[in-house]
């Protein structure tokens, strides 16, 4: 079996940050992550980041992966990509299916002294009837085709979700050549920044909010042709009569994510449950799980940004680090408040103040398990 100080689960904004804050402390790091190109999502982000200067605000989402990844070369993380980290076991032991560059890969058994999941987030699903046929995607992997595989999803696209990744990811697939066909979002109102809702209402894409796919129909060869949509009530109840057919062959959801914690349940940590995300492993200030020595960072612990992911990350690779006796308790202490007080920083705003609580209420929900309340 080989042996590890410290493996980090996911090279994104999360995993790269932890990696690099505890290999420059001293400790030896193996990050593993399964595609080929490490930064997570931040290598499909070809727009400028939003966010604050200190957080690089206004630099593309790929080139900040580069700089990370530099950063973390120069601080010597040893890096497996293609491989995909298959399960977390008892007496920390993470299996890996190492190098999967066309071949099958061999499934390797690593010993980890401390782990470090950053596995990110996956999209959530809508069902309406024919969300099954070919051409109905979710709006992540229409933004992985056209920004990493530089294959356009379909010619015409219909968006549903107006949240940040909605209203990104149909500018982007606009870019990429492909025609926004209408973007449908169920609320009354539009769930990103207004300034992306601007830039798709001026490249003239019709918006429907109030508004649901209720059914797909597909052509002859089984593709989406058509997208029925119709309008709803304040219950979110569909109004009969306002069915509305759209011509389009791509149907792209983005209607959300949710942390990837299976790795996490394996290992039987602790876990809460919180509405928008649903099940949360539970965390303390360290980023520490109920299992000791098993840390989170990043969308894992709920979805969010990628300046916040960057964030946890250093604060987990800061703790991890700390507890093998890379770092003394008090600078670890006083290097993990500086992030906690920024973290507060980036949580504020309309859209932050609720995350902030979300957060806060893991942590309390952390501490009252510890006191055998709350953990489900
Ligand atoms: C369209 C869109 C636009 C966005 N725009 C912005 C923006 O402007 N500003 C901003 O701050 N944020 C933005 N974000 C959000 C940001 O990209 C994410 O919040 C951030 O990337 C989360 O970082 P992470 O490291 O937690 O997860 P990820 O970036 O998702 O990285 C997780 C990594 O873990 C790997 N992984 C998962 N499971 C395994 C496993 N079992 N084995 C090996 N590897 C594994 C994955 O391959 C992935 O590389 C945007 C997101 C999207 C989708």
């Amino acid at each position: 079996m080989l042996e590890r100080e410290i493996v980090v689960v996911g090279a994104g904004p999360a995993g790269l940050s932890a990696a690099i804050e505890a290999a420059g402390a001293g400790a030896r790091v193996l990050c593993i992550d399964l595609n080929m190109r490490p930064g997570g999502q931040l290598f499909k982000q070809i727009h400028k980041f939003f966010g604050s200067s200190a957080h690089r605000s206004g630099t593309r989402g790929i080139d900040i992966g580069r700089m990370m990844l530099d950063e973390a070369e120069d601080k010597g993380v040893e890096l497996w990509l293609g491989s995909t980290v298959i399960g977390l076991f008892p007496g920390n032991k993470v299996g890996v299916r190492h190098g999967q560059d066309g071949t099958a890969g061999a499934f390797v058994t690593v010993h980890a002294q401390k782990i470090i999941v950053a596995a990110g987030a996956s999209e959530n699903v809508v069902r309406f009837d024919g969300w099954t046929t070919p051409g109905v995607m979710g709006a992540g992997a229409a933004q992985t085709m056209v920004n990493v595989n530089h294959v356009k999803p379909g010619r015409r696209v219909v968006m549903l979700g107006s949240g940040n990744v909605g209203l990104i990811v149909s500018y982007q697939l606009m870019q990429a050549g492909c025609e926004v066909a209408a973007l449908v979002e169920a609320a009354p109102k539009i769930g990103g920044y207004a300034v992306h809702a601007a830039k798709i209402a001026r490249a003239g894409v019709p918006i429907y909010t109030s508004h649901t796919i209720k059914r797909v129909v597909p052509d002859e060869s089984g593709r989406v042709c058509r997208v029925v949509i119709v309008g709803l009530d304040d219950a979110f109840q569909e109004i009969p009569g306002t069915e509305r057919e759209i011509e389009a062959d791509t149907v792209a959801i983005g209607a959300g994510l949710k942390p990837t914690t299976e790795l996490l349940a394996l290992l039987k940590c602790d876990f809460t449950f919180h509405p928008v995300w649903g099940r949360v492993p539970l965390h303390n200030r360290d980023m520490e799980t109920s299992q000791e020595g098993v840390y989170i960072a990043g969308d894992t612990t709920g979805v969010e940004e990628a300046n916040t992911a960057l964030e946890e990350g250093r604060i987990a690779g800061i703790s991890a680090a700390a507890a093998l006796g890379y770092l003394s308790e008090d600078e670890a202490k006083a290097r993990k408040d500086e992030i906690w007080a920024r973290l507060a920083a980036l949580r504020m705003g309309p859209f932050g103040e609720k995350r902030e609580q979300a957060k806060q209420d893991i942590l309390s929900a952390f501490d009252e398990s510890r006191g055998g309340l709350a953990a489900v």
